[in-house]
């Protein structure tokens, strides 16, 4: 069972639904969707549900919980009432028209977090080069400073491995130099928040769909922000406490 941290758990909230809970849900919910109840093939174990747990099939982009539009044909209207939190945890990189997906979630909570893989994890660890379809994850997701917006780019074989030129971009391009081409081990090194796209969100949430990493950091979206985490982590006082984040300081001074 998964839990957020303490200050961000949401302790008033009665109506809790988790899409895609798989073999670890969140603790608390209340509702449950799941696209794949009895396939194993995108997670690590069989879904995992609390006894009371409301649970239907479904996906992201049509979660099949109200509120729904009167005479929406198709629909089955259960509430009127939006629930009090989501989590939606290494989803949304999984659908294939996110603008859906975030009105989904606009349309059933108030609340709620998101957690993708973040675009330097992508870059360090997806299937590369690119595979198409036999790659999961269809989209790169992360935040900006604004937390009301999910900014995204559709994976292909020329946006793994590109990078823009700003100094996250550039760190995040010698990482991935470190990892694909000199074949070091580093993402077992760096900090979970470098890792992961995290948004504790109120709705409505937007979302910005962007064309390649240059442009998105252009318009001050850099993709690869969360590379911060891995260097404020190897500073000098880490680097005493920790071998583990040691070694990736070490890797980091390395001349190209
Ligand atoms: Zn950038």
């Amino acid at each position: 069972m998964k839990r957020l941290p303490l200050h961000r758990r949401p302790f008033w909230a009665k109506r809790i639904l988790e899409i895609g809970p798989g073999h670890a849900p969140f603790v608390g919910v209340t509702h449950a969707v799941d696209k794949f109840p009895t396939n194993n093939e995108q997670r690590a174990g069989d879904l995992n549900l609390a006894a009371g747990v409301e649970f239907r099939e479904g996906d992201l982009e049509a979660i099949p919980f109200g509120p729904y539009e009167a005479n929406e044909p198709g629909t089955v209207n259960q509430s009127n009432s939006k629930f009090d939190y989501l989590y939606v945890s290494h989803v949304l990189e999984h659908v294939k028209h996110p603008e859906k997906a975030i009105s989904e979630v606009n349309r059933v909570t108030e609340r709620g977090y998101i957690a993708t893989p973040s675009p330097l994890r992508e870059q360090l660890s997806c299937p590369y080069p690119f595979v198409g379809e036999a790659d999961f994850h269809r989209f790169f997701c992360w935040r900006s400073r604004d937390s009301k917006v999910i900014h995204v780019l559709e994976k292909s074989a020329d946006r793994l491995g590109e990078f823009c030129g700003c100094r996250y971009g550039l760190m995040a391009e010698r990482l991935f130099k470190f990892q694909r081409i000199d074949g070091l081990e580093l993402e077992s090194l760096m900090p979970t928040l470098s890792k992961e796209t995290r948004v504790y969100f109120a709705t409505p949430l937007n979302v910005v769909i962007h064309s390649s990493f240059v442009d998105a950091c252009a318009d001050g979206a850099c993709a690869y922000r969360s590379v911060k985490y891995v260097t404020f982590w190897t500073s000098p006082f880490t680097y005493w406490v920790s071998s583990r984040l040691g070694r990736l300081r070490a890797i980091l001074k390395k001349p190209i």
